[in-house]
């Protein structure tokens, strides 16, 4: 019996071999596209061609009586990990390279202009960092506090966008978060389970994506262009949504384009949302910086979503690490056990702060506001006169134009110009397949940004 056993688990081990050996000859395979797809400058994801792969699966599966299910989860990882295995052969994340070395040069005494970071050169007034330090004296807020948030302060929020949007938030539909970043990483830990679809739309900030794989799930990305003015194609999002998308990714206003979604586009993609219950994750962490009506997902019908803000953009708050999340209770209550499980709580003294933050006067964050909107101006003048193009930014803090130089490649260039000319920019590359562009961000003086776009100019000549 044990010999007989033994036989039919070495048969086992050798078919898991055999299944293994395929798999890596798909890989060899998959990699092979990617090369073929890199030289003709075509998209990594094509939805048609995968959409066949999972219709042949499924009808295999049937001929052989295996269960649905199983088959659909393992042909759906397996076209995640080939998507995974083409982008990481493309995708660069030189954003961070170029930071630390900007950062290595002004250790060295260089004056750098730096137009690559995305934190406000702003801190707190006087008054709420003294009111900040009561706080930090106190035994009440330095311990452990709710994980969900405080209440005085969840009950601010709430109001606050009420006031705001004329919706009908509770304060219990809000999670207190260290930052928007940790609101998006547990809003997709809550939404998304392994193989399972989120859609991005490209260019798009890295963490959504590396949100996703971190719950193995995969990314269906929709490209958009400056040729578009940077347009949402709605019928490539419905068929997303129809291969069976879980997520969508919002972010209005855009990082790193400065584009916002439509009223009426918000509008159509809700309903596209809703009929295919995929839920909406709308970042508006720049929705302070916004030169136009703004659509918020809170002013919609939607009921499936993740709103997510925070203090970092608005009220230079970066380093304090507060933000916050709404959505339905029992996906707040998902979310809070991540956070709870994680980190325990936002320490109280600064929810405390962020609490007299909204109830200080808001002249000085409006300010703020007013002067961003005052650098991209600048920014924009500049950038006329030189070989590029781009779309005026309609809020955030960031401009993302395309060089118009033969051969230009930001992935070179953007090292090229902080060495020469010491000034940081971030490429492209970073935010998807976007060789001929690079981020400008706002967050430095209107003299520094006109010197660094000036500088970046005398550089393109040398292309
Ligand atoms: N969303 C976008 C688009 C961002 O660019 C950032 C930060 O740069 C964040 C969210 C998160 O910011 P924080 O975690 O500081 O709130």
């Amino acid at each position: 019996m044990s010999k007989e056993l033994g036989k039919l688990r070495r048969r086992i081990r050798e078919i898991d071999e055999a299944l293994l050996r395929l798999a890596k000859q798909r890989f060899d395979l998959v990699r092979e596209i990617g090369e073929v797809k890199r030289n003709h400058r075509l998209p990594i994801t094509d939805l048609q061609i995968e959409r066949e792969v999972i219709d042949h699966a499924l009808s295999v599966q049937a001929e052989l009586g295996l269960d649905a299910g199983f088959v659909k989860n393992w042909i759906n990882s397996l076209v995640a990990q080939s998507v995974r295995i083409q982008s990481n052969d493309t995708r660069n994340f030189g954003i961070y390279q170029i930071f630390e070395r900007a950062d290595e040069l002004k250790a060295q005494g260089k004056h750098v202009i730096r137009l690559e970071a995305g934190e406000p050169d702003f801190i707190l007034p006087e008054s709420i960092r003294q009111d900040s330090k009561k706080y930090v004296d106190s035994k009440e807020y330095t311990g452990y506090v709710s994980s969900k948030g405080l209440n005085d302060l969840r009950e601010k929020i709430a109001e606050a966008l009420n006031s705001r949007y004329g919706s009908a938030i509770k304060s219990d539909q809000i999670l207190v978060t260290p930052g928007g970043k940790f609101a998006i990483y547990a809003a997709v830990m809550a939404k998304i389970s392994i193989a399972e679809r989120a859609v991005i739309l490209e260019p798009y900030w890295p963490m959504y994506s590396e949100c996703v794989k971190h719950a193995n799930g995969r990314v269906d990305f929709i490209h958009t262009t400056l040729e578009d003015n940077w347009n949402i194609n709605l019928e490539k999002l419905a068929s997303a949504f129809d291969v069976g998308a879980k997520v969508l990714f919002l972010n209005s206003p855009c990082n790193p384009t400065g584009m916002t979604v439509t009223r009426h586009d918000m509008e159509e993609i809700v309903e596209l949302g809703r009929k295919k219950k995929v839920t909406i994750i709308s970042d508006e962490v720049y929705s302070a910086y916004s030169f136009n009506n703004l659509c918020s997902i809170l002013e919609t019908e939607c009921e499936e979503f993740v709103y997510v803000n925070s203090f970092s953009k608005r009220f230079g708050m970066t380093g304090w690490r507060i933000g916050y999340a709404v959505a339905d209770k029992g996906t707040i209550a998902r979310m809070q056990q991540i956070l709870q499980m994680a980190l325990t709580c936002v320490p109280g003294f600064i929810q405390k702060t962020a609490l007299e933050v909204l109830k200080n006067d808001p002249q000085p964050f409006d300010d703020f506001a007013q002067q961003i909107k005052g650098r991209v101006k600048v920014a924009v003048n500049e950038l006329r006169k030189l070989p590029v193009s781009f779309s005026e930014p309609q809020g955030g803090m960031y401009l993302f134009p395309r060089s118009n130089v033969e051969g230009f490649d930001s992935s070179e260039f953007a090292p090229r110009l902080l060495e020469n000319k010491l000034v940081a920019i971030a490429p492209g590359t970073a935010f998807g397949d976007y060789l001929n562009h690079f981020r400008l961000s706002m967050t430095t003086s209107p003299e520094n940004i006109e010197a660094g776009i000036r500088k970046l100019g005398e550089e393109l000549q040398k292309t």
